[in-house]
């Protein structure tokens, strides 16, 4: 294992992709996954605070410690097994998940769960439940979880497979390797009824119990084994960047695809860039038309009897929702396919870029809302976004109704209208039976912004299942909750 104490050694480790600071005394990278339970004794028995963090891509601040240890994963990178028979996989926590995909692409595998930032690791995916562009077809991280192991605050460890152990109604039990128990209430918690979310622990009557930990933010344990179900890769891909000249067509498009719809396309990801996006992307990308307010990415996956007839129709769909077809970018073999991919990739890179050159923290919303709520949403968030005066981009996951509004504050006043603007939009999400934060998590900058979406009783019912897992409070104490 490697410590890390000296001060420049220790800078990278106590900032996060949203510029979010903190503290490490110490910074341990173990080398092998067993290392972590003798790690975590010792920090236990000496009342050590600690934090875990993988490749810190994340935007809340989970992964960036307030002071104790930090204890990185970046060591643990083994894809441990590919079973391609029974399509799993076992890995250590930090793999990353471009490593993951190239290698499970030599198998005609694939692990649908895509943030786009591949450079996250699956450990920092599995405790965030990351989502990405193929959740409107597959669903989020956890749908893929099939296995954990997982360290808990005081050493002990909980090894915990799929259908294995449910909860009976609101009661939760679950044995360690050394034999204890762990038992713990599900409270009754009002969770969106049709958005993707992360914010707060998973918990329902009689769930499985892996998923308490998916999700969970690195507050329960340290993970530091995963299976994961796998799909074979798609036999033909049809990618497709299509541009529009008016928001109402373009929102009209994205509702045809979303539906069931009489052309049967049934898209496996339907992503948006407004018109700040397109002229952020442009300095890289000359090929963008100029009428351009806006654009959708799609995908689809087909077969070789079927490849003709659905271009086909998608050329025929957009020839009914665009002026601007003739510009429309079509990808159908993996190099062009990877453009398309790395147009999407790009743009957080550009936003997170000028972020970090101008040194500020990133005011950006990650709130998604029911499909029947949409338009009031996407309506009311450019009505303030205009009014405004401060300059941003909007991009991110339209077919599940999730989009990420980022602010670029220049000064006080800039940085007040944007807080504003945040607030309101999270309030607005919640009042629209959606979530504050569909994929990123609350870690430690949401943290004020839980009660928007849950009591203090619901709260205080999440912060019980921690104690029950971490007495002593140490692991990631300042993640999710404030006091406990
Ligand atoms: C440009 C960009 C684009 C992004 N796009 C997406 C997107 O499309 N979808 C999405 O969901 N997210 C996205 N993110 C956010 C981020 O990539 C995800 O939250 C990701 O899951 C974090 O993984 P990580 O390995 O970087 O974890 P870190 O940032 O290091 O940690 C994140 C959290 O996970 C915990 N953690 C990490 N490893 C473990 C472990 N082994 N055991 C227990 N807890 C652990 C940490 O304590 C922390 O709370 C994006 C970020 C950037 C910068």
């Amino acid at each position: 294992m490697i410590i890390i104490t000296d001060d420049e050694g220790k800078q990278e480790y106590q900032k996060d992709a949203a510029n979010y600071l903190g503290k490490a005394d110490k910074v341990y990278l173990p080398e092998t996954t067993d290392e972590i339970n003798f790690i975590v004794r010792d920090l236990y028995s000496n009342d050590i605070p600690f934090t875990i963090s993988a490749a810190r891509t994340g935007l809340t601040g989970g992964g960036v410690p307030h002071n104790g240890v930090l204890i990185s994963t970046e060591r643990l990178n083994r894809i441990i097994d590919i079973d391609v028979e029974n399509k799993s996989a076992l890995l250590e926590p930090g793999v990353h998940l471009q490593t993951f995909h190239d290698e499970l692409r030599q198998h005609n595998l694939m692990y649908p769960s895509n943030p786009t930032e591949t450079w996250s690791t699956i450990g920092g995916n599995v405790a965030n439940n990351a989502s990405g562009a193929k959740t409107f077809k597959y669903g989020a991280t956890r749908n893929f979880v099939n296995y954990l192991e997982v360290v808990l605050p005081d050493g002990d460890e909980i090894r915990i497979r799929r259908g294995e152990y449910f909860a009976i109604g609101n009661e939760a039990s679950l044995n360690t390797l050394s034999s204890n128990t762990i038992k713990f209430s599900i409270p009754n918690i009002k969770v969106p009824s049709s958005t993707k979310n992360a914010a707060g622990y998973y918990l329902r009557p009689n769930m499985d119990l892996i998923d308490i930990f998916v999700g969970s933010e690195g507050t329960l344990g340290v993970i530091k084994k995963i299976g994961l179900d796998l799909l074979y890769q798609s036999e033909e891909v049809i990618s497709a960047i299509v541009f529009f000249d008016d928001y109402n067509n373009l929102l009209n498009f994205t509702e045809y695809l979303r539906n069931d719809n009489p052309r049967q396309l049934k898209p496996r990801l339907i992503e948006y860039f407004d018109k700040n996006s397109l002229d952020l992307l442009s300095k890289h990308h000359s090929d963008i038309p100029q009428e351009s307010l806006g654009a959708i990415w799609v995908e689809f996956e087909t077969n070789s009897i079927m490849l003709e007839h659905d271009t086909l129709s998608l050329y025929e769909l957009t020839l009914e929702y665009t002026d601007l077809v003739e510009f429309t970018w079509v990808a159908m073999s993996d190099k062009d396919r990877e453009k398309i991919t790395k147009f999407r990739h790009d743009l957080p890179l550009s936003v997170n870029e000028l972020l970090t050159k101008y040194n500020q923290q990133k005011i950006y919303t990650d709130t998604a809302v029911p499909a029947n709520s949409f338009r009031i949403y996407y309506d009311e968030m450019y009505s303030h976004l205009n009014s405004m005066g401060v300059d941003y981009v909007v991009f991110g996951h339209i077919g599940d109704c999730h989009l990420h509004a980022n602010l670029f504050v220049k000064n006080e006043k800039d940085k007040e209208k944007a807080e504003e603007f945040y607030h309101y939009m999270m309030k607005l999400a919640v009042e629209l039976d959606g979530t504050i934060s569909a994929e990123h998590g609350i870690g430690k900058i949401k943290r004020p912004y839980l009660k928007y979406m849950f009591s203090d009783a619901e709260i205080d019912g999440m912060k019980n299942v921690k104690k029950a897992f971490d007495n002593k409070n140490l692991l990631a104490s300042d993640t999710l909750f404030f006091d406990r």
